[in-house]
């Protein structure tokens, strides 16, 4: 690597006056990943950010991600898939059954991946058996890991100078912001948001069932409240996410965890049989974000940092994935024509990459959750002839599940599987 340090350096407290290709900024599932597709494409990188919280350390990370089959080519393609393919549960159906007490009560429908001639949907894995697995790989063939938190980013001619928290220095003629929803990448490059309220938050969490989930995920919906039971690798256990008010989420935090299996079993009203064994709660506010612009100012943003979405229908990481391996695509095409791979056509080039995926699922999954969780009448009406639409007739319930699984524009490269 050009004058980055050699070997890994994790030191703080010293001075690095080098120039790499790429600073990727957040070591979160999307900026690792981000950080390990350049490196496939040849691209000089550093990441930098807080060491992610590993399984023994206390963390609040007990959320799962449903990953996609074009997430798990990209996970193949970096090597990963063989570590992790052990701890991941795979989704063959979607289950969604509309719980309300409405007169308009929609059928309960079943999306199964054999319709799509698919042996799954994706897989569902621990984020944090996903980041811990991702950072080690980081660690191995990353020649710069840097522990430390940006706390400022100045372009300079051509080149980002990012100040870190360790007091040290260090500059890219890329900066690739994927730390998150407070993301500094996107403040320092000028990035305003465009931001949806919904006064909502989720819980996640696991447990353990009697009946066996059968690789199929569940969601129940009500007025304003929907849990969704995700299968874990353990066919007696599943992840949850339960998406409700404000206030129910906070009062179902302040429950022990007898009361909380009491809510739990009553909302699933038998599904999975007897529930025990109810792992760690973490509370997470559903939030609605999109970066106005994906790039300026020698900035890329991905993952959080350029989309949050509510957690409805699996979107979130895997629309960061996808962020991740464009950026490889167009940083490779850049260093290919060797052009500056901070400059203005690789900006533009992640632009139209991502643009359209973003905006789809960014306003697909807000008005999916809007009229998933609403009471008011004519949109439950409306709600209710799409979900019979979708129960009655296959080639509609096709078209619906090809859509959320693949993108509107062509897979990035790392995500063509085989065929690519
Ligand atoms: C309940 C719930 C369930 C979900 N389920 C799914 C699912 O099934 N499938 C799916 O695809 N998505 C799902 N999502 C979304 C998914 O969890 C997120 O999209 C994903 O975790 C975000 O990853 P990220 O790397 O973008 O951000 P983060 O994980 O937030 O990572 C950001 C990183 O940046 C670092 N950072 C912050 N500031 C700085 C700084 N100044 N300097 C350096 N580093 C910094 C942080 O330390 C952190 O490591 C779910 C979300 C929720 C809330």
């Amino acid at each position: 690597m050009r004058d980055v340090e050699k070997p890994r350096d994790e030191t703080a407290g010293r001075s690095r006056a080098e120039l790499c290709d790429v600073a990727v900024v957040g070591a979160g599932p999307a900026g690792i990943a981000a950080a390990l597709a350049l490196a496939q494409v040849g691209a000089e990188v550093a990441l930098i950010g807080p060491a992610p919280a590993t399984t023994a350390g206390t963390s609040r990370e007990t959320r799962t991600a449903a990953l996609l089959a074009s997430s798990v080519d990209l996970l193949k393609a970096l090597q990963l898939w063989p570590a992790l393919a052990p701890h991941a549960a795979p989704l063959e159906a979607i289950r969604i059954i509309d719980a309300s007490r409405s007169l308009l009560r929609a059928p309960d429908i079943e999306f199964k991946a054999s319709e799509l001639g698919l042996e799954a949907f994706g897989y569902n894995i621990a984020n944090i058996t996903l980041v811990e697995a991702l950072y080690a790989r980081a660690r191995e063939i990353l020649p710069a890991v840097v522990p430390a938190s940006v706390t400022a980013i100045a372009v300079e001619g051509n080149k980002a100078v990012l100040a870190l928290g360790d007091e040290t220095k260090l500059a890219a003629r890329l900066v690739a912001g994927a730390d998150g929803r407070r993301s500094i990448c996107r403040v320092c490059a000028g990035i305003e948001v465009t931001e949806r309220r919904y006064d909502q938050a989720a819980i996640a969490t696991s447990f353990h069932h009697t009946i066996p989930h059968r690789n199929v995920s569940t969601e129940l919906h009500r007025e304003q409240c929907s849990v969704t039971t995700v299968p874990l690798h353990d066919p007696h256990s599943s992840s949850l996410i339960w998406v409700g008010s404000l206030v129910e989420i906070a009062a179902l935090m302040r429950r022990d965890e007898a009361g909380f299996g009491d809510a739990l079993a009553e909302r699933l009203d038998g599904l999975l049989g007897a529930i025990s064994a109810i792992g760690p709660r973490a509370e997470f506010k559903v939030a609605g974000l999109v970066a106005n612009r994906l790039a300026a100012n020698r900035t890329v943003l991905l993952g959080e940092a350029a989309h949050i979405l509510p957690p409805i229908g699996a979107q979130g990481l895997n629309l960061g994935l996808r962020d991740a391996a464009a950026l490889a695509d167009c940083v490779a095409a850049a260093l290919r024509a060797g052009r500056d791979p901070g400059g203005e056509a690789t900006l533009e080039a992640y632009r139209n990459a991502r643009g359209l995926d973003v905006m789809t699922r960014t306003v697909g999954i807000d008005l999916m959750s809007r009229a998933l969780l609403t009471s008011l009448p004519p949109l439950q009406a409306a709600r209710g002839i799409v979900l019979h639409g979708l129960s009655a007739l296959a080639p509609l319930r096709r078209a619906v599940m090809r859509l959320g699984l693949a993108p509107p524009t062509e897979l990035p490269s790392l995500m063509r599987g085989a065929s690519g």
